[in-house]
């Protein structure tokens, strides 16, 4: 059993939460806005008034913020609590960071003594309440081992990347392939309406063939049922700093796939 401190109780936190919660860890939870207080506390975590309250005895530090700005508002600068963690805490940031926040992140931390992961996730809330999660880490090896039993309840696979930053890195490589899923996704369930095919019957060769996906099923599935419940904020996808070169990246697959409707007569 560790001890915890945790911050951030969004879609994909509130889920951390509760799954480290049922591995029989302590965990106590700040987060900005406190209306999410009743239902974490009554899924087991204690609550704090203030940031700094969760460090107190904490083996880990654990956050999920929503983008850069927040990490900066919350770890490096505002609350400035990566100055606060005391040496022999690991931290481990498993929000999805530029590359950049992250090293200033391991810089403060690697100065007072605290050990750092830089560990972003995919999956989205269905795994996150699942314990379902993929995990992509960078750091030192020694620490991700010592690390697994807070990563592996919120987990179904952890992959250590290599050095610090590591982990960053592959999430926005993963993004760019998540979003090219969902552009594409998007335009050929368009183009099949319009060529006038049955979209259940297209959501079944699209989920046997060779191109399927999670994404393209379940996605799909979401888009014909009208179901567009928000898992993944698009704000998060289009956060121009830390998804800049997915972003570019998709601008010219967007292209790509206009021309080939174009090319169909849509
Ligand atoms: P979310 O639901 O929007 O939650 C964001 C969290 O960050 C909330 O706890 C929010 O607090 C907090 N926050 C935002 N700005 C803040 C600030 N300036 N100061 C303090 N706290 C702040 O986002 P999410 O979907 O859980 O995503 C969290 C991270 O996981 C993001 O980096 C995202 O890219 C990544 N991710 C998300 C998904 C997904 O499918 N949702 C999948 C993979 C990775 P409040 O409650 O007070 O607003």
């Amino acid at each position: 059993m560790a001890r915890i401190g945790f911050i951030g109780l969004g879609i994909m936190g509130s889920g951390m939460v509760a799954n480290l919660v049922k591995a029989g860890h302590e965990v106590t939870v700040w987060n900005r806005s406190s209306t999410k207080y009743p239902e974490i506390q009554k899924a087991g975590a204690k609550t704090a008034n203030e940031p700094s309250d969760i460090l107190e005895n904490a083996d880990f530090f654990m956050y999920c913020l929503a983008d850069d700005a927040a990490i900066k508002e919350v770890i490096t600068g505002g609350h400035n609590l990566a100055s606060k963690v005391k040496p022999g805490t690991i931290a481990i940031d498993l929000s999805t960071m530029d590359p950049e926040t992250s090293a200033a992140e391991r810089a403060i931390y690697e100065a007072n003594g605290v050990e750092f992961l830089d560990a972003p996730v995919f999956g989205t809330k269905g795994e996150a309440n699942a314990g379902g999660l993929w995990i992509v880490i960078g750091g030192k090896e020694e620490t991700y081992k010592k690390s697994l039993p807070v990563l592996e309840p919120i987990s179904a696979t952890t992959h250590f990347m290599g050095k610090g930053g590591n982990g960053a890195k592959m999430k926005l490589v993963g993004n760019l392939l998540v979003a090219s899923q969902l552009v594409s996704i998007g335009e050929g369930l368009t183009l099949a309406k319009s060529a006038g095919l049955d979209l259940r019957k297209v959501l079944e060769v699209v989920g046997i063939a060779d191109f399927k996906t999670p994404i393209y099923s379940g996605v799909g599935a979401g888009a014909i049922a009208g179901d567009y419940e928000v898992h993944f904020p698009l704000k998060l996808m289009l956060d121009a700093e830390n998804n800049a070169l997915a972003i570019n990246e998709i601008q010219c697959l967007v292209v790509h796939i206009y021309q080939c409707d174009l090319a169909l007569g849509v």
